[in-house]
């Protein structure tokens, strides 16, 4: 299988919708599916589609000009495109895996640390209920004004440059925020930005210690100056196919870019402003915390999932609360080890994303899971992790 890209050259940036029937294993066979793709990719996406016994029914273009440029299977072919064939790494036994995450336009670096953007402080409110531990809190900035105007994506961070100096007398480095707002903003004005920042704190030599930053934001009011670098990140960008499936696993402040990722998909005012973005897969939040009062943005989440019940999934670990199988503490990894045999049907479908984001903690729990779950059905996860991180569908920021 040969397709014609028309007018298309090696640095083409634009997108392409593959329209595919028979691909994948048992009844996802019998589904028309739509695997979209950045030029480069194309080609290796035919070819894997035709190798796995897929039949293309039609290559779109995301401009929707494909019909228009005469693209159809079993047409001319552009030179073939020197970037990786993804789609040659399987998932699990036979899924193809093809990547659906443009990384096309997003913005990276606009404000540089020596140069940064000067935001003020629109909003600080506590994200956390009575009873709690620790505080988060949700702080919204406002990005007008700038040359270049500071715009992210969902699934990028910001830099945040604390005001004052270290122990050396030196200004402060900046510390990484995921963003967790949309691009538009919580406003939808599309000038704000927001994040979800903990404090740290912890206790040396019997003194409690206060993280710099996260203090500096957590106290920070309405109307303060803060010095504000990025965005940057590429690592946890959503797809653009509106039919993905998202699988997200969050451990506390971990929830950020799944916030973006879940109004993207389900706020109404969102979904108005992205006439090209109507979320119709199947979004799963697992989402992990000490006690109920401190599950963020519960409300917003519960919303979505009255509206969307065909389309949102959300799962929370309580771990003070809730008890495992064996008893103890109920963690996020416990979650996915009971829901393995879905979780592990999601990821055959090569529409299917995985991300992960919190504590660095989280990791090696998860990766135990997973590797239970994947014994459990004769698979080995440890070669099956890195063909879907190879295949851009297992995105993890931890820190
Ligand atoms: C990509 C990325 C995204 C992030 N997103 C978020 C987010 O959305 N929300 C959020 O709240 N944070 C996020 N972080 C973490 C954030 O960047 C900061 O690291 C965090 O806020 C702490 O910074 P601080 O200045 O308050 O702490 P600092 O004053 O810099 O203190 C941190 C240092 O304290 C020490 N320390 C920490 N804990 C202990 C302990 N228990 N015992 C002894 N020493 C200790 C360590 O040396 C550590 O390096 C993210 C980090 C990355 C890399």
């Amino acid at each position: 299988m040969r397709v014609s890209t028309g007018r298309a050259t090696q640095s083409d940036a634009r997108m392409f919708t593959v329209v595919v029937e028979c691909l994948g294993v048992g009844s996802q066979r019998r589904a028309e599916r739509r695997l979209t793709v950045p030029f480069a990719l194309l080609q290796s996406l035919v070819g894997t589609i035709a190798r796995q016994g897929g039949r293309i029914k039609a290559v779109i273009a995301a401009d929707g000009a494909g019909a228009a440029d005469g693209l159809a299977p079993e047409t001319t072919a552009p030179a073939a495109p020197s970037a990786p064939a993804p789609s040659e790494v399987a998932a699990a036994p036979n899924p193809p895996a093809a990547p659906t995450v443009s990384h096309a336009d997003v913005p990276v670096n606009l404000y540089k640390p020596k140069a940064p953007f000067i935001g003020s402080v629109i909003d600080n409110y506590s994200l956390v209920g009575e009873g709690a531990i620790g505080r988060v809190n949700h702080i919204t900035f406002d990005l007008s004004g700038g040359d270049p105007q500071l715009r992210y994506v969902e699934g990028q961070s910001i830099g945040i440059i604390p005001d004052g100096v270290d122990a050396n007398g030196k200004p402060h480095k900046l510390r990484l925020y995921s963003i967790a707002s949309s691009r538009h903003g919580d406003n939808l004005e599309g000038h704000t930005v927001s994040l979800c920042v903990r404090q740290l704190q912890y206790e040396k030599d019997g003194e409690v210690i206060n993280g710099v930053c996260s203090s500096f934001l957590c106290d920070i009011e309405p109307g303060a100056q803060v010095k504000i670098t990025g965005p940057v990140g590429k690592e946890m960008l959503l797809p653009a196919d509106e039919e993905a499936n998202v699988i997200m696993l969050a451990t506390g402040t971990g929830i950020a870019p799944m916030r973006t990722y879940l109004r993207r998909m389900f706020e109404p005012g969102e979904r108005a402003k992205n006439p090209e973005y109507q979320f119709r897969g199947k979004a799963w939040l697992f989402m992990g915390a000490p006690k109920t009062p401190n599950l963020l943005y519960d409300d917003d989440l519960n919303r979505y999932l009255a509206e969307f019940p065909d389309n949102f999934r959300y799962t929370t670990a309580i771990s003070r609360e809730q008890q495992n199988r064996d008893g103890g503490r109920m963690y996020i990894q416990d979650r996915v080890l009971e829901h393995a045999d879905e979780i592990f049907a999601m990821i055959e479908d090569p529409k299917t994303h995985v991300y992960i984001c919190g504590l660095k903690g989280m990791e090696p729990g998860i990766d135990e899971a997973m590797t239970t779950a994947a014994a459990a059905k004769g698979l080995d996860w440890s070669t099956m992790r890195p063909q879907l991180k190879k295949a851009e569908r297992w995105h993890v920021e931890t820190y």
